[in-house]
This record gives structure tokens, C-alpha cells and sequence, in this order.
């Protein structure tokens, strides 16, 4: 019985904040929000941010350059918002600048300063991400204007409307032999870019058309050449890189032997409950922390994981 609370990932719904998103289009309530002295306002340069003394760094709105303003929403009371400003506006006033992938080693730590505050960073890299790579319209190639608080954007020629996208991915907790038995195995891979001895879960997008099962199927099937039957939801996290909604699933083999694919994945193996406690010769590396990747494993596992990276 796969354990649901108290998981590292669930940890970004928990503290997740109201997004007000019917007050989006109010400007006279934006502009009252935006004159209050509580609202603080998280700057980012582009898709950066910067963070110090390894939280996030929050101003207050005269304190904020000039952007793109995006409403993140409330929590206690206190209205937060982004600005995404032009590299070019601000790097060269506030030092480094960091975007969400040198953050991750700490996020995947488990970094507490950091973690309490993920869904605001995720929703404001999320956005920006987006901000960042839609720059015309895709219909008639016209300018594009920011509206509902930075979460559309509108074509100033025709008119047509973008909205904030999310590509849903799959990444699957494969398992083969008897359930909960000590001949139960976990399936693991180590992506071609990984060095010796870092494993994970397996993953990959969802293709047009195809429900989330199949994909997990297909996924698992071209890069580790392993049979996949029954599948079942587990749980979800976003991973604004820059736009995933990782969804999370369990899966039974029905078929054990790998063939990996060796362009994405370089090595694959079963791994043991007593391997993944790193009790036996494969001392192995594994995601800890809010990823959903570890969330699974330790699921599956019954107990936290230590071997983390
Ligand atoms: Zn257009």
C-alpha cells in the first residue's frame, strides 16, 4: 500500500498559496494591493532570481525595477507578486543572478529555507519561464501584451489569447516479484548524463493523444525495454524546467529483462529493498528531498531514504 502522507513533494501542496486568480483582472484592487506597505514583490531578471543568504529575496514595491508584474497571490494576509524585469535592467545593480536549476541541489537537499517557499518560486519561474519563451503571436506573428496580471498574453494584432502551459510528464516507480516480498524489486535507471552510480526513477513526456498509463507503458518500454501492465496513479509536483507537471505513477512489470536504449538512458537494473538501504554491494546513489522521483522510492521502500544526491 503505497504511503501518501508525509512524502517530501506533498510538501509543495501543503504550503501552497491562495492565487487569487478572479482578482486578476481587477486593476483598481491590483493597484491597491501593489500601493501596500505588507506586499512584497520577488524580482527575477529574466527566468533569475537571486537569492540571499539562501532564501529567497522579497522587496517591497518601490523597491521593485520596472517589468513585467505578475500577481502570485496571498498567504496570512500579505499579497506577493513577481516582477520580471530585463536582464539588462538589473543584473548589473544586484550581483548574482541564479536560475532554478543552480538552485536545485538544494532543493533536492531538502533545503528548508528554501522549500517553504517553493510553491511561490515555482509559480513565479513557472510564469517567467513562460513569459520568457512566448514572445510573439503563433497566429499572425504579432507583439504581445501581458494581461490578467501576468497570466495571459494577448496578441495586439488579432487578438488571440496565450495562456500559462504545463506539459505533463510521467515518471514511474516500476516493480517486479511478489508485492512487499524481499524478492520485490524496484526498477532504476541512470540517465546517459549521470555518472556511475546515480539511479532514479524513469520518466518522460506525454505524447498527443496518448493517455498517462500508455505513456508510462511506451516510456518504459523504449528505455529499458521492460513490459509494463497494470498502472496507477500516485501523485503529482510541478517542475517549472521549464514547464513540466511531473505526474507520478506505480507500475507492475511484466516482463524483467532490460535493454536499455542507450541514448537516453545508459543503465538500468532492479533494485532490491536492502539495495536501496544501501545494505548490499550496489552502493548507489538516488534523489532525496521534494522530488517526487524520491517520493516514490521511498514509498515503495516503507522508510526514508538516505543514499540521496
Ligand atoms: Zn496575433
Amino acid at each position: 500500500m503505497p504511503v501518501t502522507r508525509d512524502l517530501p513533494h506533498v510538501a509543495l501542496s501543503v504550503r501552497a498559496h491562495d492565487r487569487e486568480g478572479a482578482r486578476r483582472t481587477d486593476e483598481d484592487w491590483l493597484t491597491q494591493r501593489w500601493a501596500d506597505d505588507s506586499t512584497r514583490v520577488l524580482v527575477l531578471a529574466g527566468t533569475r532570481l537571486r537569492p540571499i543568504d539562501g532564501a529567497l529575496h522579497w522587496v517591497r514595491p518601490h523597491q521593485s525595477p520596472v517589468g513585467t508584474r505578475v500577481l502570485l497571490g496571498h498567504v496570512d494576509g500579505v499579497t506577493r507578486f513577481a516582477v520580471i524585469a530585463k536582464p539588462d535592467d538589473v543584473e548589473g545593480q544586484l550581483g548574482e543572478w541564479l536560475g532554478l536549476r543552480a538552485l536545485f541541489p538544494r532543493l533536492i537537499a531538502g533545503d528548508e529555507a528554501l522549500v517553504s517557499e517553493v510553491p511561490w518560486l515555482f509559480h513565479a519561474i513557472g510564469l517567467a519561464e513562460w513569459h520568457w519563451a512566448t514572445r510573439f503571436c503563433p497566429r499572425c506573428g504579432g507583439d504581445l501584451e501581458s494581461t490578467h496580471a501576468g497570466h495571459q498574453l494577448q496578441c495586439t494584432v488579432c487578438g488571440k489569447p496565450q495562456f500559462p502551459r504545463s506539459d505533463p510528464a510521467v515518471i514511474m516507480a516500476v516493480t517486479t516479484g511478489e508485492p512487499g516480498s524481499d524478492d520485490e524489486r524496484i526498477l532504476l535507471g541512470r540517465h546517459a548524463s549521470w555518472p556511475e552510480g546515480r539511479f532514479s526513477t524513469l520518466a518522460g513526456f506525454c505524447e498527443p493523444g496518448e493517455t498517462l498509463e500508455d505513456a508510462v507503458r511506451r516510456e518504459v518500454l523504449e528505455e529499458t525495454g521492460v513490459l509494463v501492465g497494470e498502472v496507477s496513479y500516485f501523485g503529482n509536483q510541478p517542475w517549472p524546467l521549464p514547464a513540466s507537471l511531473m505526474l507520478g505513477f506505480t507500475a507492475r512489470a511484466l516482463s524483467d529483462e532490460i535493454e536499455v536504449d542507450g541514448t537516453e538512458v545508459a543503465e538500468a537494473r532492479w533494485f532490491s529493498r536492502a539495495d536501496l538501504r544501501g545494505e548490499t554491494e550496489h552502493g548507489i546513489a538516488v534523489p532525496t528531498g521534494i522530488s517526487i522521483s524520491s517520493s516514490l522510492m521511498e514509498s515503495w521502500l516503507g522508510e526514508p531514504l538516505i543514499v540521496g544526491w
